[in-house]
């Protein structure tokens, strides 16, 4: 009998309805099984299951007005999870599939993803099950600045420090901020991913694409290979997938598809990033939109179709489970030889086995995709000294920060008994890290 698998087991009786958080949970613990065995005074101490319990979690109403002038209801979430080595910190989420489990499992996933940065932040996170498709600025205005008016009352640059995520850009951060200062008086660095004329840092937009090709980098560069004349598949077109689109060319890939929630673009020639900006970042338009400008380039319905473009290399940057047994065996079987997880949990747990079996390179998501928040990191370093570094600073800081991750979870690895697997790296390099400080801080909370 293990000794973390009761715990497992604990926490699925206790959190019924909750199968994102419990996938999650499940998959973190059972890599974490040599670390209790060689930390009996964790176990002791109850780190393991304090560990699963969020410090706090706050559920509120989000009322506001619509341009019509109907009052609409949506539910605002912020999972404080995890406090021990930092500040609360994570993005978030404004997507109609918001619930409390997806919030939990991002908040829990965002604390070992946090501390694997090496920067003193804790984890969580917040959003709210209210759809921006199709809403006006003023509507999104309206949202943002009720949504803040609750979440204001539990947040502060030293206490509690959000950003984006899915649906949460630089408009919304802007709106949120604007509400914050408003209802606070103080101009803090209380929420990051900021526009460059009110605290923001350069190079925070492109971080968690740059971020995930850095370490991608690190993992084929271990096995003598690069980028170079590869042929990517991305999936997503938010800041994630773009920014990963751009740096994987920049470092000579091809990049030959990009996909949103109704399908995918397909152009073999490689994707032309200047009209994907406009259609999602300036018309905020779907990249079916894409074949107007490139009639050559193919558009298909439907998002899992993506993973069967033949490809080397694969980033699945735009939500949770979207790659599963089926597309992972289909990835393998055309020769791909590395994956990097852009989006938080992209792959389920069949897909992660098919991966780990097949022995192709698999970089996950707490490690491959902690460059964003690691530059959010930095952002509030900067706002704490009230100065700005140059976009290459940023960014030969932000490159560091990845290639320590990769060294920290491929040693944990090792040390640990999982050489080559990273996912059990990066789950124990960023829980060692906290349990440490809890342990030191004690058992009060
Ligand atoms: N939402 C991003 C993540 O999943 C960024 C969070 C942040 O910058 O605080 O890590």
């Amino acid at each position: 009998m293990s000794l973390l698998s009761s715990l497992t087991q604990q926490v699925i009786k206790k959190n019924p309805n909750e199968p994102e958080f419990q996938q999650a949970v499940k998959e973190i613990l059972e890599s974490l099984e040599p670390v209790a065995v060689a930390h009996p005074e964790w176990m002791e101490a109850g780190i393991f299951d304090r560990i699963v319990e969020p410090e706090r979690q706050i559920i509120f109403r989000v009322s506001w007005i619509n341009d019509k002038g109907v009052v609409n209801v949506n539910r605002g979430f912020r999972v404080q999870f995890n406090s021990a080595i930092g500040p609360y910190k994570g993005g978030l989420r404004l997507h109609p599939s918001v619930n409390l489990s997806i919030i939990k499992f991002l908040g829990f996933e965002q604390t070992f993803k946090n501390s694997l940065t090496g920067l003193p932040i804790g984890g969580a996170k917040g959003g709210s099950d209210f759809d921006p498709k199709g809403k006006s600025d003023r509507e999104i205005m309206r949202f943002c600045q009720s949504f803040m008016t609750e979440l204001s009352k539990h947040i502060g640059a030293d206490t509690d420090v959000p950003a984006g995520d899915i649906g949460v850009g630089a408009r919304e951060i802007g709106f949120m901020y604007g509400q914050y200062k408003r209802l606070r008086n103080e101009f803090t660095g209380v929420l990051t991913g900021k526009g460059l004329s009110y605290g923001g840092s350069l190079a925070r937009t492109e971080a968690t694409g740059y971020g995930m090709c850095y370490f991608v980098e690190e993992m084929l560069k271990a096995t003598n290979n690069s980028f170079k004349n590869k042929t990517v598949v991305i999936s997503g077109s938010g800041n994630v997938a773009i920014y990963g689109a751009e740096k994987a060319i920049k470092l000579g890939a091809n990049v030959v598809a990009l996909s949103d929630s109704n399908g995918y673009i397909y152009d073999p020639t490689g994707i032309k990033l200047d009209t994907v900006k406009k259609i999602k970042e300036v018309n905020r338009e779907r990249i079916s939109e894409y074949v107007k400008y490139h009639p050559t380039a193919e558009y298909h319905e439907g998002c899992s179709g993506i993973w069967k473009i033949k490809c080397d290399i694969a980033l699945p940057c735009a939500t949770q489970n979207e790659v599963n047994e089926t597309s992972a065996k289909t990835l393998v079987a055309n020769g791909c030889i590395a994956v990097g997880e852009g989006a938080n949990m992209p792959s389920t747990p069949e897909a992660i086995n098919v991966f780990l079996k097949s022995k192709i390179l698999f970089g996950p998501a707490k490690a491959v995709n902690a460059g964003g928040v690691a530059t959010s990191a930095l952002e509030m370093s900067q706002n704490s000294i009230r100065y700005s570094w140059t976009f290459e600073e940023v960014d030969n800081k932000l490159k560091a920060i990845m290639s320590d991750i990769y060294m920290k979870t491929s040693n944990a690895a090792k040390e640990f008994g999982f050489e080559g697997n990273l996912l059990a790296g990066a789950n124990i390099a960023g829980f060692i890290k906290v349990a440490d400080a809890m342990y030191s801080e004690g058992i009060a909370y």
